[in-house]
């Protein structure tokens, strides 16, 4: 028998009477890991209203000691890594080495978080008249809701928690339903380190029905949303109704370029983790390889050399390069994309097909897949979401810029070059919210604003410096203490 999980709400767990159930599998062996309820519009409510009273004395506890709360957050979860690390990897499939980074990913947010309690900085800016000072101050924003995708299934929901409590704000999360008991546990380490009840709940449950009623209501103040391009504009959509505050963090296209004088071993590891980890499933994973024409055979051997020793299998065994993708869902939209590379014309040069086996047939395995493709095919420029990598040759450093911008996402880039013009000229073309030079396109760190440009995003950045933007309104105040009237364009 499996467990069931609550929702949180005012500080308790809660099975709503007559609430219907959903659960969640093991992508890998189809292991049921939990039943969860599927909220409804009354649940959802309830957790707003108790979000809602629980506003005023978290507001009003100094920023410090919130910071105290979320330090202790980020011990428990130090001290449960290896666990949560292990319900990452077993319940959306990413190997274990990646389940355990997802959780040190939340643990170092929430610590950066924390340290905003003594920061939240505001600006002093001189007054064009004497005696008066003016200044800004952050403010919470109020209740906020945080909807989240299953493939950093604690760091996401932390990158947004820690930032908003951190403001001052109080929270309604509703995780991705497919990652559902990784929610669960990361509202546990909160509840563990004394968060008062009602500052943090949890709703869990299909996004039409949860995820809607958080972005249609308008006590829900702001809107933090990483997923699909076409759920966050309908999120966008139905909040723009009330004016809301949203934060988007959506799809990527995300290209890697390798210039003819490259470190070429180095180029290959990081294409390797960049195009497979995580099967593919990062908003920043590598799914364009722009290979410079003179090295173009070159690479493609060593590549498809390495593939061949590349192991699919159980995500929680030692030595596993790359397990299953998250869901069914998740293989059939990759296998149909599989399907529309090869009916398009583009070359499959290695996987291209569902794993069949003993160690295969319980759950979502693809093979490593890589096509030899045009820039201009579906392939080269949509979002897949899994293990398929385009190679495109490119003739020089102009024109695998150009093909890198030609797409609808801006999310990560990168290129492998010594040459520090081209270094430099990629930093400035690039159309991406972040670029590596010599690094592969993943490996966000929680201290540098993450977010992309096009249809990536809507402008706003977390983590970072840039973390409490989505979540603090600015207050300006004008001091004046000339004790008579003073009249700022006026008296000149
Ligand atoms: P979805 O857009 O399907 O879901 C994201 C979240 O939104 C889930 O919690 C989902 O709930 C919820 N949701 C679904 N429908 C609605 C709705 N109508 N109103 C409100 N909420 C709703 O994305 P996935 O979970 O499938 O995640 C994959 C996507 O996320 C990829 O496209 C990827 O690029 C993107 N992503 C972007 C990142 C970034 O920072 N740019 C980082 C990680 C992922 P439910 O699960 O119940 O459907």
């Amino acid at each position: 028998m499996t467990e069931t999980y609550g929702l949180y709400i005012d500080g308790k767990w809660e099975v709503p009477a007559g609430a219907t159930f959903f659960s969640t599998h093991n992508p890998a062996t189809g292991e049921e890991l939990g039943k969860f309820v599927a909220s409804n519009r009354a649940d959802v409510e309830r957790a707003i209203v108790s979000a809602h009273r629980a506003f005023k004395a978290w507001r009003d506890t100094p920023a410090p000691k919130r910071g105290q709360i979320l330090l202790r957050a980020a011990e428990i979860y130090r001290k449960n890594k290896e666990e949560l690390g292990r319900t990452v990897t077993r319940e959306m499939g990413k190997i274990l080495p990646e389940g355990r980074g997802d959780v040190q990913e939340a643990i170092d947010m929430i610590e950066y978080a924390s340290g905003e309690g003594r920061r939240l900085l505001g600006e002093t800016v001189p007054s064009e008249l004497r005696n008066k000072f003016c200044l800004t101050l952050r403010q919470p924003k109020g209740v906020v809701a945080a909807i989240t995708p299953w493939n950093f299934p604690t760091a996401i929901p932390n990158w947004k928690i820690s930032a908003a409590l951190i403001s001052g704000n109080t929270v309604v999360f509703k995780p991705a339903s497919g990652t559902s008991l990784c929610g669960v546990k990361v509202v546990q380490a909160y509840e563990e380190a004394g968060l008062p009840g009602g500052v943090l709940n949890l709703v869990t449950g299909p996004g039409s029905v949860a995820g809607d009623v958080l972005v249609s209501d308008p006590r829900i103040k702001a809107v933090s949303f990483t997923g699909g391009t076409d759920t966050g504009r309908q999120v966008y959509t139905a909040a723009a109704q009330h004016l809301k505050y949203v934060h988007l963090e959506m799809g990527g296209k995300n290209p890697q370029i390798v210039m003819d004088d490259a470190n070429l071993d180095l180029a290959l590891d990081g294409l390797l983790f960049g195009a497979f980890g995580s099967s593919g499933q990062r908003c920043t994973a590598t799914s364009r390889l722009l290979l410079h024409q003179k090295i173009y055979d070159e690479f493609l051997g060593r590549l498809l050399d390495r593939l061949k020793r590349f192991r699919v299998g159980n995500p929680l065994e030692e030595g596993v390069d790359m397990g299953p993708v998250a869901s069914a869902d998740q293989e059939r939209k990759i296998l149909s994309y599989i399907e529309i590379g090869q009916k398009e014309g583009a070359r499959l040069l290695f996987g291209g097909q569902k794993l069949r086996g003993p160690s295969y047939d319980r759950g979502y395995f693809i093979a490593p897949t890589v096509f030899e493709a045009r820039h201009g095919m579906r392939i080269t420029k949509e979002e897949i979401f899994g293990p398929v990598l385009s190679v495109i040759k490119v003739s020089d450093f102009d024109e695998a810029v150009r093909i890198a911008n030609d797409v609808d996402y801006g999310l990560s880039s990168s290129i492998y070059t010594r040459n520090v013009n081209w270094a430099f000229q990629a930093m400035d073309r690039l159309e991406a919210g972040i670029t590596y030079i010599n690094a592969p396109t993943i490996g966000a760190e929680v201290q540098l604003p993450f977010g992309g440009i096009k249809n990536t995003g809507n402008g706003g950045r977390e983590a970072g410096t840039t973390a409490i933007d989505e979540f603090t309104e600015i207050k300006t105040v004008f001091v004046d203490f000339s004790d008579r009237l003073q009249k700022a364009q006026i008296d000149t």
